[in-house]
């Protein structure tokens, strides 16, 4: 299977000798994790078994395998032609080095390491894909989709960034351009009956991920931060329908140990809400910094959280005109730091804080993150003027740091520990 996708198989085995360590460090050792974890745990194991084998199945029926980099891509409409949408990651040190043979070293590591896992044919889901779709929304990967396109079929949105009239026609207009290509590529007409389904489907999933994040607004929070964003990196892979029914079946676990007061962490743990960048699987190490320091993550206000489910696409759409409009609609609720102004994205962290309880926000932003880090002094002031800890950090993929992220976290920690006392 691995040669016929052209993959570099002793690269890849490499890649994935490193995992097992990193995944029981990290994820198995934790006491009292919800037995429904299990599934997501097995997913991540089968990752590049099972669910290859599933999509290669797809793939030979005719059904078109898309990878998508950001939530704006609308997967509804690959969804609708009964395609399969993979969210490809980046965020592994291993493709670095790999990606800044090609790219400038002065670059975000979720772009380098992207682009890595193409140039060295480890990832089965980059190479089983029939094209990419990707979108503007920073420069990094503008530029970083016309080298992709030397490698595999990259179709590039243009997502605006500002939110009038004018930026919606556009995003809507964009929209209907991938519908054309989906259909081009597929060879299916999507009409309504299909992109209602491919709207419901990606709209059940989005309300299964809330779902679970809502039940973390208890005290103690049922589940740990690690655990879900693992449960969020995954949903960029899995088949949705399967995920979402293994995640409701998770959720009404979880809502049983919010009832009788069990938690992943002891009642009374500092909880912390993490606002930023998007951490790619398979990024784990701040939260488990974090949480291994004593305290508990809440929420993400992230594209590996909170922006993946922000903003459902309205269902009532009866033709494909105003389906495509609804989808296209979704662009102004979600706050990705590429707009300008980006007001609502303080006023979505400051909610978040309050919805969570969080006792203290850790803004985090990928090294060479523009948009991100430069947000982060308005995040910062705005939760200042609500008398809300914050703690700004910056890191990449190595370990080399986390010595010195360790004490600054655990510093953090003992002051809103000294405020709370
Ligand atoms: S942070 Fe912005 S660019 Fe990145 S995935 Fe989210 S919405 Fe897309
Ligand atoms: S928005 Fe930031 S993290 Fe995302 S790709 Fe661009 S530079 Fe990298």
């Amino acid at each position: 299977m691995w040669r016929g996708l052209g993959m570099d198989v002793e690269k890849h085995d490499a890649f994935l000798s490193a995992l097992p360590g990193a995944f029981g460090e990290v994820f198995l050792q934790q006491p009292n994790r919800p037995a429904g974890m299990a599934y997501f745990d097995n997913l991540l194991r089968e990752a590049h078994s099972r669910r290859v084998k599933e999509i290669l199945e797809e793939k030979k029926a005719g059904h078109p395998v898309v990878g998508t980099f950001c939530v704006y891509a609308p997967e509804e409409l690959v969804l609708a032609a009964g395609g399969v949408s993979v969210g490809l990651c980046g965020g592994a040190q291993f493709t670095v080095p790999a990606g800044e043979q090609v790219l400038t070293r002065n670059l975000c590591p979720l772009i380098k390491s992207l682009v890595g896992f193409k140039l060295e044919r480890i990832c089965p889901f980059f190479q089983a894909v029939d094209f990419l779709i990707g979108e503007t929304t920073c420069d990094g990967k503008k530029k970083t989709w016309e080298i992709l396109n030397e490698y595999v079929p990259t179709l590039v949105m243009e997502l605006p960034q500002r939110k009038e009239a004018v930026d919606g026609a556009l995003w809507e207009s964009e929209v209907r351009r991938i519908k054309d290509e989906v259909e081009r590529r597929s060879g299916v007409t999507l009409d309504a009956e299909r992109i209602a389904r491919g709207i419901k489907s990606a709209n059940a999933r989005r309300a299964a991920l809330e779902r679970l994040y809502h039940t973390r607004r208890a005290d103690p929070a049922p589940i740990s931060g690690r655990d879900a964003l693992l449960i969020t990196q995954l949903a960029f892979f899995d088949d949705p329908e399967r995920f979402t029914r293994e995640l409701n079946s998770l959720c009404d676990e979880l809502e049983v140990r919010v009832a009788k007061g069990e938690g992943a962490a002891p009642q009374g743990a500092p909880r912390i809400l993490v606002s930023g960048t998007p951490m790619a699987l398979p990024f784990w190490k701040l939260h488990h910094l974090v949480e291994t320091a004593g305290a508990v993550i809440v929420a993400e206000e992230t594209c590996t959280g909170t922006r993946y489910f922000a903003g459902m696409v309205a269902e009532d759409g009866r033709t494909v005109d105003e389906q495509l409009r609804n989808i296209a609609q979704r662009f102004t609720k979600v706050n990705c730091a590429c707009f300008t102004p980006n007001s609502e994205r303080l006023t979505d962290v400051l909610r978040l804080a309050r919805e969570t309880k969080a006792d203290g926000v850790i803004y985090f932003s990928l090294q060479f993150c523009q948009p991100f880090a430069l947000e982060g002094r308005r995040v910062e002031k705005a939760l200042q003027g609500e008398g809300i800890p914050v703690l700004r950090l910056e890191s990449d993929y190595s370990a080399e740091d986390s010595g010195q992220l360790k004490t600054r976290i655990e510093a953090f920690l003992e002051m809103i520990a000294g405020q709370k006392a």
